[in-house]
């Protein structure tokens, strides 16, 4: 017995905001199982799971309030900036790649974000890699490995508990006691609600999923001088987000896959890098047909910290991010970016350069499921239709 509430915002919701807002509601209260906000945002239709009156749907509507609050009062529009626009490039394509990926087997759900892929799309997938690894090499990167946990400790010295707490992602294990272990492997069974053990089963947190690459190199240069001056390297890594209910297809993922090229060095360095990667990465997009184009960006804050983080990154033009159209939805997708983090992990990490200042970092990072996704909204799974360049590839 689900339930439809519209609730007016407490202030306008600007259209640039409309998304973003919408996004955010996911995270407000278990109830919810869909959000929506109205083009010109002035009405939010929340669906509840079951039906709520009085006190707790005042309590309900508040925590909705206060999410528009934070985000919209004092936010300004950001100015976008394009650096490239390849949008209108023609693509043979315009229907939905879901439902045929479904049916080849290309594409298995195991849960909500989480699939498995099927030989075409890998096939694909390892075409980008190694393009995108060609890119690494072409800055003499060095190639590492990093695992897919990552040390709480680690998390909380950059401040990502504070800029990204609802996408996080939690990992513990049983206590050492064998009256837990026992008890576990009698009864434990997955119910409707998840597995039923008890909390306190379970061994304190210490570790997460990691939400990104590049932050596994900044940790392992913590606390001395950068070798050399300066780094650039090359990694993939699984990467974790959680997106609640904006978790769709293979647009937004909870586990997906990232391959980043990492700058740590001098300000110049680290800018003159990637810029230089940018116009690298123009030349592969246009061999391969892909319709894009590159735009700053801001990272997806949690209420309190959205509004000034987003107007400093735009201001100072920290993200650009890559979108690749997907005309069959008329919208855009991004599969990468462009990101420069000034000299924060160098501050927050103590990693100096030989004149004794923090190190700047930047990295290039591409979302290796995204980017096949993207190219066959545009393309369509039938390779007869493919740029030569990828066809031969993956043939
Ligand atoms: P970001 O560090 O947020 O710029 O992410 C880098 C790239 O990773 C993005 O451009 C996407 O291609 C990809 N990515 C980020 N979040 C997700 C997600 N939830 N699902 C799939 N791909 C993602
Ligand atoms: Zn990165």
């Amino acid at each position: 017995m689900s339930q439809q509430i519209e609730i007016a915002p407490a202030l306008p919701i600007p259209a640039f905001l409309v998304g973003e807002v919408q996004s955010k509601l996911a995270y407000v209260d278990e109830n919810i199982a869909a959000a929506r906000l109205s083009a010109q945002g002035e009405v939010i239709t929340l669906t509840l799971r079951r039906p709520v009156e009085g006190p707790d749907r005042q309590a309900l509507e508040a925590k909705v309030q206060r999410v528009v609050q934070a985000m919209v009062a004092g936010a300004f529009k950001p100015k976008v900036q394009v650096l490239e626009d390849y949008s209108d490039r023609p693509v043979p394509y315009r229907g939905d790649p879901n439902a045929g990926l479904l049916e080849r087997g290309e594409m298995f759900q195991e849960a909500a974000g989480i699939f498995t892929l099927g030989p075409l799309v890998s096939r694909l997938i390892a075409f980008f890699e190694a393009q995108f690894v060609a890119l690494a090499d072409s800055f003499g990167a060095a190639p590492y490995r990093f695992p897919t946990l990552i040390p709480a400790r680690f998390l909380e010295r950059v401040h990502y508990f504070r800029a990204f707490p609802h996408s996080l992602t939690f990992v513990t294990h049983l206590r050492e006691d064998l009256d837990v272990i026992d008890d576990f492997a009698q009864h434990a069974a997955c119910g409707e609600d998840g597995l039923n053990a008890p909390p306190e089963s379970f061994a304190p947190i210490q570790t997460l999923l990691s939400p990104a690459v590049c932050y596994h190199l900044y940790f392992s240069l913590a606390d001395r001088p950068l070798p050399g001056g300066s780094l650039a390297a090359t990694a993939v890594g699984n990467c974790f987000r959680y997106e609640s209910l904006n978790l769709a297809s293979l647009e937004r993922m909870w586990n997906f896959t990232m391959r980043e090229v990492i700058f740590v060095g001098p300000k110049d360095f680290v800018l003159q890098n990637r810029e230089t990667g940018r116009q690298r990465m123009r030349d592969f997009f246009e061999q391969i047909g892909l319709a894009y184009h590159v735009e700053s960006a801001n990272d997806p804050f949690f209420i309190g910290e959205f509004k000034k983080q987003a107007a400093f990154q735009s201001a100072f033009q920290l993200k650009f991010e890559i979108r690749a159209r997907l005309p069959f939805k008329d919208s855009t997708l991004a599969v990468g970016s462009y990101n420069y983090h000034q000299d924060f992990f160098g501050r927050a990490l103590n990693i100096t350069l030989p004149d004794g200042s923090p190190v700047h970092t930047g990295c290039i990072a591409f979302g290796l499921e995204r980017m096949a996704y993207a190219f066959l909204a545009q393309y369509g799974l039938e390779t007869a239709a493919w740029p030569e360049a990828v066809r031969k590839a993956v043939a």
